[in-house]
């Protein structure tokens, strides 16, 4: 495989972009080896500066559920642009796509607009203080909530990834009113709840977490995190980056009956363009500016591009409720499959699957959370990453991530993937 024109590029990169990217796991750090720079991606395909054809199974980390370049988003862009691309006021476009949002997922009476999943989840942790009058919140060891000061204690993702998850510029002060607790423990809780009466202010968490590698929530647990929030007055926050519009039209939340107070959602939001947003109960948002006294604001928040193109990929998955048995059975093919080539040649590794997101841990133990995923072998992770993207499948580069398929993987696709994941395994085992 030649790619001696992005090598050129990441060279450059280096002298100009601080790793050479804007955005730390893609310097393919963990796995080793030059980053691709991608000219372009059309449905199921990535295509790099060399010309080089991969099969996608990151889908810029989520957004592209539909595939690439799918051509309603496209339309939609187009025809915006038309209009022009920024006005700093209000447009009916917000209106429609509220609208469209509170009646997809569950716990959204109210939802503001912002650019990126790192700015919904700051701002939510920000309105639940305000809300409450309390301090301090309860994250999940290994869960990412986008780069916020006081979200990056034991982050998962490109945090985890780097291996310095307490950055170097996060205050002491921050850093204190940060409570971890390890997931799927409903104990821990519990005693963080005593140790700290009437002092929390909410508990966040991705309810289905994707950022230490897929680990799925035990039965009875979100139900368990509820009926404590409940009690002790604590805002629940589902961080639906990841999950929601994923695993269905109203993401985790929908799927498992239990509803937060608060949402975070990001990614497949926006279609491909830089959107987040957050929502929940009326009264909650309403303590928001200008219609209450927490302070949040964006110049570019709500931007007519960024709405056409989030609102053609909602209308299309809220129009077709079937999308979703689509991507499970695509899910289902792609995970059972990995698990039976690996048990064919007597490898016991764990594979996590829910819908459209699955990881294969290099473990023998369950992962179900953050302690788990760290014992993987990330020495073989990176050795099959690399043994995948030179057969052309293009998958997370690194152990502590999901992979997120889309509705373009046909079953021609699919077996693909599963021969290219055969030659791979039996490679770095040889
Ligand atoms: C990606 C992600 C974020 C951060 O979103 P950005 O748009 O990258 O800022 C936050 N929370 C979760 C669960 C995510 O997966």
């Amino acid at each position: 495989m030649n790619i001696s024109e992005s090598k050129r590029l990441f060279s450059e990169a280096q002298d100009y972009i601080p790793g050479g990217v804007n955005s730390p796991v893609r310097a393919f750090k963990a796995v080793g080896g030059n980053p691709l720079f991608i000219k372009s991606a059309n449905g199921a395909f990535l295509y790099d500066e060399d010309g080089n054809e991969y099969i996608e199974m990151i889908n810029s980390w989520g957004p592209m559920i539909l595939g690439h370049n799918h051509p309603l988003i496209q339309e939609a862009v187009i025809k915006a642009m038309e209009s022009g691309t920024s006005f700093g006021a209000p447009t009916a476009k917000e209106v429609e796509i509220a609208e469209l949002i509170t009646s997809m997922v569950p716990s959204i009476e109210k939802v503001r607009m912002v650019n990126s999943g790192t700015e919904a989840t700051m701002s939510a942790i920000r309105l639940a203080r305000g809300f409450t009058g309390r301090d301090k919140f309860i994250k999940m060891e290994g869960h990412y909530h986008g780069h916020g000061d006081s979200f990056l204690i034991a982050a998962g993702s490109g945090a985890m990834t780097m291996g310095n998850p307490d950055s170097p510029g996060v205050t002491s002060g921050t850093a204190k009113d940060t409570l971890l607790a390890p997931y799927n423990d409903l104990d821990a809780i519990r005693k963080l709840v005593e140790a700290n009466p009437g002092e929390i202010a909410a508990l966040i968490l991705e309810p289905v977490p994707g950022n230490m590698g897929l680990c799925l929530p035990q039965v009875g647990y979100l139900e368990g995190l509820r009926e404590i929030c409940t009690t002790e007055g604590i805002v629940l926050i589902f961080d639906e980056v990841m999950t929601g519009f994923r695993l269905s039209k109203g993401g985790a939340q929908e799927l498992f009956g239990v509803t937060p107070d608060m949402t975070t959602l990001g990614k497949i939001i926006g279609g491909g363009m830089p959107v987040g947003a957050y929502g929940g109960k009326k009264e909650i948002m309403d303590f928001v500016s200008p219609a209450g006294p927490v302070y949040q604001a964006g110049t570019l928040s709500g931007n007519p591009i960024a709405m056409s193109a989030g609102l053609a990929m909602l209308n299309e998955l809220n129009n077709n409720p079937q999308v979703y048995n689509e991507l499970n059975e695509i899910g289902v093919k792609i995970s059972s499959g990995v698990k039976e080539i690996n048990s064919d040649l007597g490898l016991d590794y764990t594979v996590n699957h829910l819908g459209s997101m699955y990881s294969l841990f290099f473990s023998n133990q369950t992962i179900q959370n953050f302690e788990d995923a760290k014992g993987s072998d990330l020495k073989m992770f990176g050795k099959y990453f690399q043994a995948m993207l030179k057969r052309g499948v293009y998958l997370a580069p690194s152990q502590f991530e999901s992979l997120f398929l889309s509705t373009a993987l046909t079953d021609d696709l699919i077996g693909k993937i599963l021969a290219a994941h055969q030659e791979s395994i039996k490679e770095i085992h040889s």
